[in-house]
């Protein structure tokens, strides 16, 4: 089962974060389609590296779950290009931001509302179930804490999986590879920010503030400007204004009030006030979509989204050699 870089055929790009890029691999021997993530290494520094294979040491020691997304094996070649390679199993609907971004596209191609998000309340509790109980896998097993729950650490395939990823590789060691910023996430719970000793619970205000960019398609906060300065002042909102909140005038039809609930539950800036993973693990909200019919329906929904991908492709491609000959 064990994958040989090379044996693989590079498929093409799927996006690139902060840190790295991903790209989407063909593994021949048994015509996998894979995830080929790489990070570069600018960094002789011997304390560095060590730190970096102890991680890798953890995520290859974690056993895989349900709600995360498989990892195949890592690579760090000093000798060549100092580039750190992680190879993960391939999500075919993409990421959460991805999926955010292209109803945005469809949106505006149609002169529709962007407001009537796709994420409707089956799939946003589907997620949430995922993401909770995969931390509370990690902790549990691992203690291990996220650190990094955001839109486009959390992926979906058109079986109707939902999977998380991007937890192995601490921010710290991050930061030691990149510059200054990298690392710094607007999902960071304010405690986080303040500096002080943070917990699991920290993961659970980033799912909070996910949720209502799902919902409404916008990250709650405001935005930042690209600058440093954006950043900081976002950070300083984020420990000085009251928490962030579903808006009060939700669309009733689609949505009751156990995701409002739901959600005031996780955004609270008091840490100790914060329900824990394990509580929300028994919230209505979460609790309510879990018989088969509603894992059907769901399957359903993430079929759907990988269309929606795909049409929005083709279409962007279209416009591009459109643009080629005018
Ligand atoms: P950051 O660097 O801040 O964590 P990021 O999560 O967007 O940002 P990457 O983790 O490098 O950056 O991922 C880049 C993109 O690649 C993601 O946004 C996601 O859409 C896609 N991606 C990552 N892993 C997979 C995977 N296993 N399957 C499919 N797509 C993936
Ligand atoms: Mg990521």
């Amino acid at each position: 089962n064990k994958i040989e870089l090379q044996n693989l055929v590079q498929l093409g790009k799927i996006g690139s974060g902060n840190s790295g890029t991903v790209i989407k691999a063909l593994h021949v021997p048994d015509s996998r389609i894979i995830a080929k993530k790489t990070i570069p290494v600018e960094t002789n520094n011997e304390l560095v590296i060590n730190q970096l294979l102890r991680e890798l040491t953890i995520m290859r020691s974690v056993k895989a779950h349900p709600n995360i997304v498989e990892f195949y094996g890592a690579y760090y070649d000093q000798s060549s290009n100092n580039e750190l390679v992680i190879l993960l199993e391939y999500m075919n609907c993409g990421s959460l931001d991805k999926i955010l971004s292209v109803h945005k596209a469809f949106c505006q191609r149609n002169k529709a509302s962007p407001d009537k998000s796709w994420f409707n309340e089956l799939a946003i509790s589907k997620i949430s179930y995922a993401v909770l109980t995969s931390l509370s896998y990690l902790y549990k097993n691992y203690k291990i804490i996220h650190r990094d729950i955001k839109p486009s650490n959390v992926l979906i395939n058109s079986k109707g999986q939902v999977k998380i990823c991007d937890f192995g590789v601490s921010k710290k060691m991050v930061n030691s590879i990149a510059d200054t910023f990298v690392g710094t996430s607007t999902y960071m719970s304010p405690e986080r920010i303040q500096g002080n000793v943070y917990s699991t619970k920290g993961d659970v205000w980033s799912l909070g503030l996910m949720i209502i960019e799902l919902v409404t398609g916008e990250f709650p906060l405001g935005g930042i400007n690209d600058t440093p300065d954006g950043i900081l002042d976002l950070l300083q909102r984020i420990v000085n204004e009251p928490s962030p909140r579903l808006p009060s005038n939700l669309d009733e039809t689609r949505y009751k009030r156990e995701i409002t609930d739901f959600v005031n539950r996780c955004c609270v800036k008091n840490e100790r006030e914060r329900s824990s993973i394990e509580e929300l693990l028994c919230h209505d909200f979460v609790t309510k979509y879990s018989s088969a019919e509603n894992d059907k329906e769901f399957k359903h929904w993430c079929k759907k989204m990988k269309n929606y991908i795909k049409s929005e492709k083709q279409l962007k491609k279209e416009e591009t050699e459109r643009m080629k000959f005018e």
